[in-house]
């Protein structure tokens, strides 16, 4: 049921973003989805669709952009991407690395049309 957290995250940040306008009509929103987040887009997905219905994402459009893990390794000093998806520095093998990119949920844009 993380996705279903998530999904009441979202709608609670994109009221915070919408407070400024009047009767809000949101078109389009573009989330950017960390591959190492540990969301399942799909299944997200099918969360937004089943319980929008009468919420401020009624009627919107839901975009995802996936963001790929980049890593940078404590032992070595290199910074890579990861093809195998964990954080382990594929050049040393060390797993003592700072995640860069690859983790977060973020709203990366809103279309919002005023009725
Ligand atoms: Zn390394």
């Amino acid at each position: 049921m993380h996705e279903f957290y998530l999904f009441q995250s979202l709608l609670l940040h994109l009221s915070e973003h919408l407070v400024d306008f009047k009767n809000p009509q949101i078109r389009r929103v573009i989330l950017s989805v960390g591959e190492f987040s540990g969301i399942d887009v799909a299944y997200f997905k099918t969360v937004i669709d089943t319980f929008k219905e009468g919420t401020i994402l009624d009627g919107a459009e839901i975009f995802f952009e996936i963001e790929s893990l980049k890593i940078h390794c404590k032992s070595c000093g290199a910074e890579s991407e990861p093809k195998e998806k964990t954080a382990k520095c594929p050049l040393c093998g060390s797993f003592s690395v700072d995640i860069l990119t690859g983790l977060d949920l973020v709203i990366k844009r809103i279309e919002i049309e005023e009725n």
